[in-house]
């Protein structure tokens, strides 16, 4: 059997922050705020995978009044989603994940995304797609006020 599922997400842009996207940190002069790592990306793919398996959202899983998720490294978080995953009969089959953000230019920064996906879940490089756009300059990506990331996935049956 295999299972569809859709997750977004979206972060405030603030100075003094780390930018970390799908687990690799990009050299940037403004960085995502949030409880944990705020990795827009892989909230959005955590979210997507839950969905599919009907398993609740990353709020309900890690939430951010809970001082464990302080800082924590999403790709972590996302080890632990796939193992619930896994406990439900469930592994990710293949996901497609668009990042949208004015600045900066992510394309030199997608392929090492796509592997700290693929090795968090444990499937090939070529069932892991990473994907970015700008918004030509509109609403609140577009004027850098956040970064937003939206993401699809399949699971299938163990
Ligand atoms: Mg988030």
């Amino acid at each position: 059997m295999i299972r569809i599922g859709h997750g977004m997400d979206v972060h405030r842009l603030a100075e003094g922050r780390k930018l970390i996207l799908c687990g690799v940190e990009v050299p940037h002069t403004l960085g995502l705020l949030g409880h944990s790592d705020a990795d827009v990306a892989t909230h959005a793919l955590m979210d997507a995978l839950l969905g599919a398996a009907a398993l609740g959202d990353i709020g309900k899983l890690f939430p951010d009044t809970d001082d464990r998720y302080l800082g924590a490294d999403s790709i972590h978080l996302l080890e632990i989603v796939v193992d619930q995953l896994a406990k439900a009969g469930y592994r990710p089959s293949n996901t497609d994940v668009t990042i949208v953000a004015q600045k900066p230019k992510l394309r030199p920064y997608i392929d090492e995304m796509r592997k700290r996906l693929a090795q968090a879940m444990g499937i090939p490089l070529d069932a892991v797609s990473v994907k970015a756009t700008t918004t030509e300059r509109l609403g609140f990506e577009g004027g850098e006020e956040g970064m937003s990331a939206h993401a699809v996935c399949l699971i299938e049956s163990l």
